[in-house]
């Protein structure tokens, strides 16, 4: 596993994203036969290849969205309200989900790409960045916007398509 090369990714992005994105759409309305087991099985060797520790963009460029049962769990470990927390970190987006105000999130330790609330995250968070998630015609969307964020997403379709169109 090597460390995510910012360079050589947002190069491969501005080359492939457009084609990846038809792909993506096609998939999303014409799913190839056993997509979703391909993603389980792709999956795995993305992240033999991808270092998040690396990375970290999605911390630093995305938000989650929290959840009440998130607010509660994050707001009690701060002996915040929820009420206190939202005001303090989160904002409603434009459709009405609260989110975080700042970009990096609050919560990431910049010098190690850590997040310092890892074992009380947002749901959001750990599920991101949803790679095998079923089905792939209900995370073709999501999986559009976040190839512009996250190498593991561009890596697992760079393969999926690759494998799909039958020129791996
Ligand atoms: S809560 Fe943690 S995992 Fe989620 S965005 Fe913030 S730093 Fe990243
Ligand atoms: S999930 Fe994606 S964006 Fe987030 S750290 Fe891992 S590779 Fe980077």
């Amino acid at each position: 596993m090597l460390p995510v090369n910012f360079r050589s990714y947002r190069k491969k992005l501005s080359h492939y994203r457009s084609a990846f994105r038809r792909f993506l759409n096609a998939s999303e309305k014409n799913p190839p036969r056993g997509i979703d087991n391909l993603t389980k099985v792709v999956e795995p060797e993305v992240w033999q290849e991808i270092d998040c520790l690396s990375c970290a963009n999605c911390c630093k460029k995305m938000t989650p969205t929290f959840t009440k049962q998130d607010l509660k769990r994050i707001s009690a470990h701060f002996k915040q309200t929820p009420e206190e927390f939202t005001k303090q970190w989160l904002k409603k987006d434009s459709n009405k989900d609260l989110v975080n105000k700042t970009e990096p999130c609050q919560f990431l330790n910049l010098k190690d790409n850590k997040c310092s609330i890892y074992e009380i995250r947002p749901a959001d968070c750990a599920g991101f960045p949803h790679l095998s998630k079923r089905k792939w015609v209900e995370y073709a969307h999501i999986h559009k916007q976040n190839i512009d964020y996250c190498p593991a997403t561009f890596r697992m379709v760079e393969k999926i398509k690759a494998i799909a169109e039958g020129s791996k």
